[in-house]
């Protein structure tokens, strides 16, 4: 039956099914734990204050409950200490962050390297910094099923690479890239390596002393955690290298009219006000993920994917993009548009998305037009892929 012993923990799947909804859309994001809404109804209801600012009670409540949440991400990434952690709006700023703050670094003909199924939030903000500094995007090719290429990588990867920047979990393909090899090139060239968790956190790989990268990214949202926070975890050593890039308040130590001195990581990466409320709650979404059988929780969403591949694999004419490992998959339907499957799935009620999933080269170079996704929360159960291949079926009949 794949049942899911969290469901009940998130309010939004009873009302979802009552109106019909079947939601298979975790990977764009995530339902949320009534954990989360009660932290935020209890931050806002007990008094809104901003941080590192004021003296008063409710200022210094709210200050205590920030920083404890970024106390928290440090502990659960296994960051050396909390002043590693920058928190910011999104896994999109922080990427932009990094593309700014290490342009001083940048010098004509120097490499950047991706690779060829990152989502546009890794993609563009290098291919701008390239563009900027007059520096190559090195694009690393991938295997046919769907996973970097490491002998290309090790030809690729050289002595004027300056950043590699990967995803852990491709939102498009749902494979686990090679980080454990790839990684290692990059550095042994000197070179700063940037890991986009975005997908890969959610899914139970978050332990950056595995990962032994420079900098890694990832947004709340996906992470059952509220929108507009995300983390950039930096090893103080690289955090060091970083030049500031947003410039207001609370970031400086000391300004007059003509100059200005600014605070260290990770207060002079936070200009301007967070959003409070947003990092308290994912602190209180982090507690809540504690709570919870790790293993228990990956050996449930593991089944469910098992269960998915094989539907999926099951109905003819149905082509799978590359070999999906976690999380989710992609595919396409021979002879039919993927606008319309998506169509007619939304109209019985199955969540999905459909496109080119912001990562609109890596279609071009699949010589595809888009896919439909399916992805799965740790809320999912078996009656939602019931109900999905259900749907899928009915939908086939018309369509084909
Ligand atoms: N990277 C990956 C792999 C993603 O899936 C996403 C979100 N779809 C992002 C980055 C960007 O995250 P956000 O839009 O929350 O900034």
């Amino acid at each position: 039956m794949l049942l899911s012993p969290w469901r009940t923990d998130f309010p939004a799947l009873a009302v979802l099914e009552a109106q019909g909804q079947t939601y298979l859309d975790s990977a764009a994001t995530a339902q949320k734990p009534q954990a989360l809404i009660d932290a935020l109804c209890g931050y806002y209801v007990s008094g809104a204050a901003n941080v590192h600012r004021a003296q008063h009670l409710t200022a210094e409540r709210a200050t205590r409950a920030f920083e404890g949440t970024r106390e928290r991400l440090a502990t659960w990434l296994g960051a050396a200490a909390p002043d590693e952690i920058i928190l910011t709006r999104g896994a999109t700023e922080a990427l932009n962050l990094l593309a700014y703050g290490l342009e001083h670094l940048i010098e004509r003909d120097d490499e950047l390297v991706v690779s060829a199924l990152e989502h546009h939030a890794n993609l563009l903000p290098w291919q701008q910094l390239a563009l900027r500094r007059g520096a190559r995007l090195v694009v690393l090719p991938l295997d046919t099923s769907g996973c970097i290429d490491l002998s290309a990588a090790a030809r690729l990867i050289g002595p004027r690479t300056r950043v590699l920047a990967v995803s852990q979990l491709s939102n498009v393909l749902g494979t686990w890239q090679p980080l454990d090899r790839l990684l290692p090139l990059a550095s042994a060239q000197g070179a700063l390596t940037v890991v986009d968790g975005a997908q890969g956190v959610v899914h139970g790989r978050s332990d950056l002393a595995a990962l032994a990268c420079d900098f890694y990214v990832l947004s709340s949202h996906k992470l059952y955690g509220p929108e507009g926070v995300g983390v950039l975890y930096g090893r103080r050593s690289a955090l060091a290298r970083l030049r500031h890039w947003q410039f207001g308040g609370e970031m400086v130590r000391e300004a007059d009219f003509q100059t200005a001195v600014f605070h260290p990581a990770p207060l002079g990466f936070e200009a301007g006000t967070p959003p409070i409320a947003g990092v308290i709650a994912l602190g209180a979404t982090l507690d809540y993920l504690q709570t919870m059988d790790r293993s228990a929780m990956l050996s449930h969403e593991q089944a469910l994917h098992r269960r998915l591949l094989q539907e999926l694999s099951a109905r003819e004419g149905v082509r799978l993009l590359g070999t999906p490992q976690a999380a989710l998959a992609s595919f396409t339907v021979e002879g039919v548009h993927h606008a319309d499957l998506a169509h007619l799935l939304v109209e019985q009620g199955i969540a999905v998305r459909s496109g080119t999933h912001c990562a609109m080269p890596l279609f071009r170079q699949l010589g595809t037009a888009g896919a439909i996704r399916l992805s799965l929360g740790l809320y999912n159960d078996g009656n939602d892929l019931d109900r999905a291949f259900d749907a899928l079926d009915r939908a086939l009949e018309i369509l084909l």
